[in-house]
């Protein structure tokens, strides 16, 4: 067993290598900062915002406020900002069934979409109201051998099938061994796609990839895009909720399917926590910051401990998430144990394996998180299987990620 103070030197060298990364990163935060303090400046946001609606939630300045700083902040023409969103699935879901009618098809063009989509779709399980269970048809091409978008395929099938109306990408990994996704490299996916077909809705699935650099998807020609309150743009206060950005029409037509055809944006109590997410917002791009520093640690530590990490340490990051291949069960138990372990909330709990829906095999999850399931807090998750990856995100705030680390390391030297 390595000795605690051996770790701790380990640590230092990783910091003082780091020191241009994290440069890199806090340039990035200063830039994005500045763009949502310009925002809320120009839409000339006052504490009498922050008090929302309750009922049926009309004529909420504060909402429809913050919904303008989104769109600005986005490079979007439009955006919905909803509590009622319960999760990034249920966001992506509406911006899906807004833009998608029966005999239409989604092409999703990064391979398989995100695990929980994969139910909305219908790609897996037989849920009633899927799209499939509407009428809607559903075809993806993979990644090319590289990790890029296969051009040529998507022209193939673009100039073949004409029912495609969605095309889809997402930014992030995700749950996947891929590469993310940099905004030049969607930009060109998005003139290259137009170029093909002009009349098909470019959907971009942002999640975990808001404030990692200094545009968004929407700046570059995505038609919409959407994600997750509880991961980076909530900033780690937002209690719930997702975002859509885009083309004011696909804006709309989403939130007719969040709400009602006919009702659409105009109802939704705010219940009080406008503020929540106006300081939220604020604070997303330094808390997505520190996210990305201690991703960055945490490559550089478990690099030095022998471990294969992607990104690595010095590789460029497009997204918040970090993967470690930790070789074996044990250790991703313990990894995530020490996850745990170092977390403000639930500390004294140990994660165990266990049948997740829509996994082959059993996951294991660590996070002890203020908001539940909020992957902007440190977490960690892992498929108990070959290759053993741990995917870890999050870290409010620097001290904390670089601390829940440490843990985590020193849990797992104990094993040997
Ligand atoms: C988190 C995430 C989602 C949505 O997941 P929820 O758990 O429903 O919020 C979708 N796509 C990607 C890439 C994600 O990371």
């Amino acid at each position: 067993m390595m000795p605690e103070q051996k770790l701790f030197s380990l640590a230092r060298e990783v910091e003082r290598d780091a020191a241009n990364a994290f440069a890199r990163i806090d340039k990035i935060a200063q830039e994005n900062s500045q763009r949502v303090l310009a925002a809320f400046q120009k839409h000339r946001v006052s504490d009498t915002m922050f008090a929302g609606t309750t009922g049926y939630g009309y004529d909420d300045v504060g909402r429809d406020t913050l919904e303008r700083i989104y769109a600005d902040t986005f490079g979007a023409e439009d955006a919905l900002v909803r509590l009622q969103f319960v999760n990034g699935t249920h966001t992506i879901a509406c911006a899906l069934f807004g833009a998608l009618r029966p005999g239409d098809t989604l092409l999703s063009i990064t391979g398989a979409p995100y695990d929980t989509l994969q139910s909305t779709i219908g790609i897996t399980g037989d849920y009633p109201g899927s799209l499939r269970d509407f009428g809607v048809k559903y075809r993806e091409i993979a990644l090319a051998p590289d990790g890029t978008v296969d051009l040529p395929a998507v022209r193939a099938v673009l100039e073949e099938d004409k029912s495609i109306r969605v095309v889809s990408l997402q930014r992030s990994r995700g749950y996947s061994t891929r590469a993310a996704l940099s905004v030049e490299t969607i930009g060109t996916v998005c003139r290259a796609v137009r170029g093909m077909r002009e009349d098909v809705c470019i959907l971009v699935d942002n999640c975990y990839g808001e404030f990692v650099e200094t545009i968004e998807p929407c700046a570059v020609g995505a038609d919409l895009i959407a994600g997750s309150l509880i991961k980076n743009p909530g900033g780690g206060l937002a209690p719930c909720g997702g975002y859509i950005a885009g083309r004011h029409d696909y804006v709309e037509r989403a939130a007719m399917r969040l709400t009602a055809p006919g009702i659409g944006r105009e109802c939704g109590a705010t219940l009080g926590n406008n503020r929540l997410l106006y300081q939220g917002f604020f604070n997303a791009p330094h808390t997505t910051a520190q996210a990305l520093k201690t991703a960055v640690f945490c490559a550089g530590l478990l690099e030095r401990l022998g471990y294969a990490v992607s990104p690595r340490f010095e590789e460029a990051r497009y997204d918040i998430i970090q993967t470690i291949a930790l070789e074996n069960e044990e250790n991703v138990r313990r990894f995530c144990r020490g996850i745990q372990m170092g977390a403000p909330v639930d500390s004294f709990v140990t994660p165990e394996p266990w049948d997740m829906p829509g996994y082959d095999c059993k996951v294991i999850m660590a996070a002890g998180a203020f908001i539940q399931g909020a992957s902007i807090e440190l977490s960690a998750d892992a498929p108990m299987r070959e290759p053993y990856l741990v995917y870890l995100q999050g870290g409010l705030t620097y001290e904390s990620g670089r601390a829940g680390i440490l843990c985590a390391a020193q849990c797992m030297q104990g094993a040997e």
